[in-house]
């Protein structure tokens, strides 16, 4: 009796382990099944954000190709531009010439056809401004950074706590005021040449305004400004003789 209580004992003891062991695996299985559920996340993470990467490059191949249709757009437009094109402001109408040799032909609001320059002669002047005009934006610059505060990055002015400062590092006033009006005048400088690249893109550049409803033959290039005088004074819109006119 002894033994088989024992026994039973044993089975009980050994039934308990086993239990103790179904236990544990089953955590353990439930660990791996938690573990496999988190790589299975993961892996639709990456497959997620793979896909939104494609997406993105999708796109972005995209707005290549937009980009490359509307620069092959841009072609076709400077290739219409060869071929005779009227541009109308309004008070004129401009034919832009065939060849870049030929003048741009103005219509004025009475009926005036004037021969402009030619594309090729307004490369000249184009050249010319776009120089000065760099050179301007550069002396602009320059102008800035003199009446700034170097601390603050803030303009100087009478009522700034900064001025003292100034001051200081010699810029008084005085210096200041004829800093700012040299940046006014570099700034009103910019603005005709700026507006003289524009009338260069119409084709009305060097056409003296004074003359071009009616001549006044001032000048042997009437009413064409002579190129001398443009390359002298590029942004002018008046020949030489209009404007001592217009200063007396
Ligand atoms: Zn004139």
């Amino acid at each position: 009796m002894a033994k088989k209580a024992t026994t039973k004992k044993t089975e009980t003891k050994e039934k308990k382990e086993t239990k103790k062991t179904t236990k544990a695996k089953t955590t353990e299985k439930k660990a791996k099944a938690a573990k496999t559920e988190n790589k299975t996340k993961k892996t639709t993470k990456t497959t997620k954000t793979a896909s939104a990467k494609k997406t993105a490059s999708a796109k972005k191949s995209a707005t290549t190709k937009k980009a490359t249709s509307s620069k092959s757009k841009k072609t076709t437009k400077t290739e219409a531009k060869d071929k005779p094109q009227v541009i109308s402001t309004g008070r004129i109408t401009i034919k832009v010439p065939k060849r870049k040799k030929d003048p741009y032909i103005v219509t004025t609001a009475t009926g005036v056809v004037i021969k402009g320059y030619s594309p090729a002669e307004l490369e000249e002047f184009k050249e010319i401004i776009i120089k000065r005009r760099d050179e301007i934006v550069e002396q602009l610059q320059l102008l800035k950074e003199q009446m700034m505060d170097p601390n603050t990055g803030e303009y100087v002015n009478e009522n700034s706590p900064y001025s003292l400062h100034m001051a200081e590092q010699g810029t008084d006033a005085q210096e200041r005021e004829k800093l700012f009006l040299w940046a006014q005048r570099e700034s009103k400088f910019l603005r005709y040449l700026e507006d003289a690249l524009q009338r260069i893109e119409l084709g009305t550049y060097g056409i003296c305004v004074d003359c071009m409803d009616e001549p006044k033959h001032l000048c042997p290039t009437c009413p064409l400004i002579p190129k001398e005088r443009l390359r002298a004074v590029p942004h002018t819109q008046h020949c030489v003789q209009v404007k001592q006119q217009l200063q007396k």
